[in-house]
């Protein structure tokens, strides 16, 4: 039985985050992997050990403030999870919340809890668009796609490396040509999409760090996902201009 926590599901699943979380458990399902989805808010106990994959979606600042401080407050168990090999993936705003700080546009900073090396500030205007990336991941194709909007500027420390390289679209700042962040099985990015429908290599991957946490390492069959790579190659090939071109500043 794989367990995937969706942390904060009231607070953050914009553009339809959550079907991130659908998406693992269906490519879970088709291969007879039992899954069971726990979802925890604001104040709730959550015994990490438990936990097989998170899962983090984005939202807006003012939902992000809502829920920042809770986040905050859990860092230490989370981060010793995290060190431990869990898998997460979070979405744009669940991302700013895994590095140091994201900085809104007004009010007060709100804390990340830090084990992403990245921090982020709200810029002048927002990033809106599809984005195509050339993933740092080893997957096949080397493609990643997806849909931003953001006003967060993330600039990258020492300390991780980028989930890829823009092809088109505005990514993590608009200026180093890097998108999302990746530290051991922790994946950040602004792929809104929802994201892991329209790339099932690496809905497959997450699975394969979930079934290593749960010490059931067993082969994922390929599946036929034609529909789901045809989405995938509609937006590639969308995408002829070189990056920066797609950028859309409102
Ligand atoms: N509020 C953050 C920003 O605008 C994150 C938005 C989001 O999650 N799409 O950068």
């Amino acid at each position: 039985m794989l367990r995937f926590l969706h942390l904060y599901p009231e607070h953050m699943n914009l553009y339809g985050d959550r079907g991130n979380v659908l998406a693992l458990a269906q490519r879970a399902k088709w291969r007879g992997i039992p899954v069971e989805i726990v979802h925890a808010g604001p104040g709730q106990a959550i015994e990490w050990s438990m936990v097989h994959l998170v899962f983090l979606g984005g939202g807006e600042d003012v939902h992000q403030a809502r829920i920042a401080n809770d986040f905050y407050s859990r860092r230490q168990d989370l981060t010793v999870a995290l060190t431990e090999g869990l898998p997460m993936l979070a979405i744009c705003g669940g991302f700013q919340l895994l590095g140091h700080y994201y900085r809104p546009q007004a009010g007060q900073d709100l804390p990340g809890i830090g084990f992403l090396d990245v921090t982020t500030e709200a810029g002048p205007s927002r990033a809106i668009g599809d984005v195509v990336s050339d993933t740092t991941l080893d997957l096949h194709p080397g493609t990643l796609v997806g849909f931003e909007n953001h006003s967060g500027q993330t600039y990258l420390g020492s300390g991780v490396a980028p989930l890829g390289r823009v092809r088109w679209g505005h990514g993590n700042n608009g200026r180093d040509g890097t998108e999302g962040a990746v530290r051991q099985h922790v994946i950040g990015t602004y792929l809104h999409g929802s994201l892991l429908p329209k790339n099932p290599h690496l809905t497959d991957l997450l699975l394969s760090w979930a079934l290593e946490r749960a010490g059931e390492v067993v082969p994922l069959p390929p599946l036929d996902d034609q529909p789901e790579w045809m989405a995938h190659q509609v937006i590639v090939a969308r995408q002829k201009q070189p990056a920066m071109s797609g950028v859309r500043l409102t």
